[in-house]
């Protein structure tokens, strides 16, 4: 947990250099302005479409602004001065999120297109995108005894429909702005990232939250009960936000990497039926389970295979499920109370 255990990035950057990161007011973004303030950077500008009160998470002395970068002139403004772009802006949520709402993640399409042309323009040092797992072949995710994932299966493509496209075309125009413009980009494909201060109610919550909620929940109300989409046979990896904001900055700071995609995920692979049993077991309660096989359970499996970026790192995200399923429950189990005392908390 923390950083204590990972060696420090080599960083050709001055402490005021200006860092933005988009998509800010959510969760991993967030997270990302907070790890780049703690590690002593004095110039960062926070940008997101939502308004300021409903950011997940503000951090002191960082620069927040409300843009919506699917406008050319509000990517523009974003990066004006920046030394480098982290791009986590993205319209998109759980399962339930991207099986419905296909057309709202395509066209998250324009923030990368718009913000990548901006960097550019600004003459930033970097950039860096957010993809996705969702980019990969669903062909090769049809078995809950899932083999990880390596950064080829994405080609030949078949994406899952709407995200999963949106994230592979995106990827290419960071490869492009590498080979004809210059732009040095760095990709990483985001396996299921959990952790405190994400969306944990309102329908674009994610697995590990939505657990969280409904034992948190089912123990409140007395109601003993948990919904699980599908059969509960789906397997996924988690991986853990503090892995993924230090592998970020790994990532980005690697010449190695540039305009090659490469996983950023966990190994550990676990079914759904497996994680409700985890929270059971964090919250000492025991729920009977109801199944609904026609809800959005995405594909069968979905692993990381870590291989590439065991070789060129020396690291991967090594938290340990469980643990950071006790942090994200006890993160969730505070809001929920602080909700029911009628507080504000982080919203959907
Ligand atoms: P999130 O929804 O918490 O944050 C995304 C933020 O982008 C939101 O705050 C949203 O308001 C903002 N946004 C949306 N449209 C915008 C626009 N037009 N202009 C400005 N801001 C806009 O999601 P997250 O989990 O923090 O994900 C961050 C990035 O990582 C996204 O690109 C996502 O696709 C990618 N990713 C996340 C996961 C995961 O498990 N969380 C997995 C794979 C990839």
């Amino acid at each position: 947990m923390g950083y204590a255990d990972k060696v420090p990035v080599q960083r050709d950057l001055a402490p005021d250099d200006l860092i933005v990161v988009t998509g800010a007011g959510g969760f991993i973004g967030g997270a990302l302005v907070r790890y780049f303030a703690e590690q002593g950077y004095t110039n960062l500008r926070a940008v997101d479409r939502k308004p300021l009160p409903q950011w997940y998470q503000r951090v002191p002395g960082a620069v927040c602004l409300s843009l919506d970068l699917s406008e050319k002139e509000h990517a523009a403004r974003a990066v004006e001065n920046a030394v480098e772009v982290y791009n986590l802006a993205a319209d998109m949520g759980g399962m339930g999120f991207i099986e419905h709402f296909r057309v709202e993640c395509l066209r998250s399409i324009l923030i990368n297109t718009h913000l990548i042309d901006a960097a550019w323009r600004a003459g930033a040092r970097r950039y860096f995108f957010s993809s996705s797992a969702c980019a990969y072949n669903t062909d090769l995710q049809k078995d809950p005894n899932a083999r990880g994932l390596k950064e080829s299966d994405a080609y030949p493509a078949l994406a899952e429909r709407g995200y999963g496209w949106e994230k592979l075309l995106s990827e290419m125009f960071c490869q492009e702005y590498w080979c004809e413009r210059g732009l040095e980009t760095h990709i990483a494909r985001f396996h299921n990232i959990f952790g405190p201060r994400g969306t944990w109610f309102g329908g674009r919550e994610k697995a590990p939250a939505a657990m969280c909620r409904k034992v948190i929940e089912a123990q409140d109300t007395g109601h003993y009960d948990i919904e699980i989409w599908g059969d509960g046979t789906q397997t996924r990896s988690f991986c853990y936000v503090d892995d993924c904001t230090y592998g970020i900055d790994r990532i980005m700071h690697c010449d190695d990497l540039i305009a090659v995609p490469i996983n950023l995920g966990s190994e550990e692979l676990i079914s759904i039926n497996d994680l409700v049993s985890m929270v059971e077991d964090i919250a000492g309660a025991k729920l009977q389970r109801r199944y609904d096989p026609d809800a959005p359970k995405g594909v069968a499996g979905r692993n990381s295979d870590n291989t590439f970026i065991r070789q060129v790192l020396g690291w991967e995200p090594s938290t340990p499920l469980r643990t950071g399923m006790e942090q994200t429950y006890a993160w969730i189990a505070e809001q929920y109370a602080d909700r029911k005392a009628g507080k504000r908390v982080v919203e959907d």
